[in-house]
């Protein structure tokens, strides 16, 4: 693979919509492990208790999935992360996968604030989007995830974006950033 975005922010932080807006103008496949977690969900009711309650999926389980998606990546291929790394270890694991096989990893992070997320979360109709799920899906990313922003930050691979903004403009931002990479 020749180049790899990570997005990384909270639920409701918008990943889904800018995931699919760089897919669809950079051609790049993207690799989403809620949509991961939901298929093995659906043969595996500890996984789906997990998902009900707002936890995170096994690492190692996630892991394997991720690698396997990443194994079909062509060699001058792109690859968005949506949802991937969610905990210190995952980002770790990502960056040992990564290292002989990616030449240009860029970690996006969609800053909204936490009110922003609930909102957004409540006026959707998801499974998991339930306000005391929600609360806790929010809880999982301080405490689970803002040390993935941290690690990526402490490397200085780490561009803060704002997505309090429309998504077309936090879309244009992007683009232009991603743009710049060839
Ligand atoms: P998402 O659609 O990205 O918000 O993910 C939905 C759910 O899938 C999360 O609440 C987790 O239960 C699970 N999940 C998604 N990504 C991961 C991950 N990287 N590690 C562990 N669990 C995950």
């Amino acid at each position: 693979m020749k180049r790899c975005l990570i997005l990384l922010g909270m639920p409701g932080a918008g990943k889904d919509t800018q995931a699919a807006s760089i897919a669809r103008s950079f051609s790049a496949l993207i690799i989403k492990t809620g949509d991961i977690a939901r298929s093995l969900a659906e043969h595996d009711p500890e996984i789906a208790q997990t998902l009900a309650q707002g936890g995170l999926v096994n690492d190692e389980l996630i892991n394997t999935h991720v690698a396997e998606k990443v194994a079909q990546v062509p060699d001058n291929g792109m690859v968005v992360f949506d949802g991937f790394p969610r905990r210190l270890q995952q980002a770790q694991w990502l960056d040992t996968l990564l290292a002989d096989n990616a030449q240009h990893i860029v970690v996006l992070y969609l800053d909204i604030a936490q009110q922003t997320a609930l909102q957004r979360l409540l006026a959707r109709k998801r499974a998991d989007d339930r306000e005391d799920v929600i609360r806790r899906r929010l809880e999982v990313f301080e405490q689970m995830t803002v040390p993935v922003l941290d690690y990526y930050r402490s490397t200085n691979r780490l561009v803060e974006i704002n997505g309090e903004p429309s998504p077309e403009v936090i879309a244009t931002e992007i683009h232009a950033k991603v743009s710049t990479w060839t």
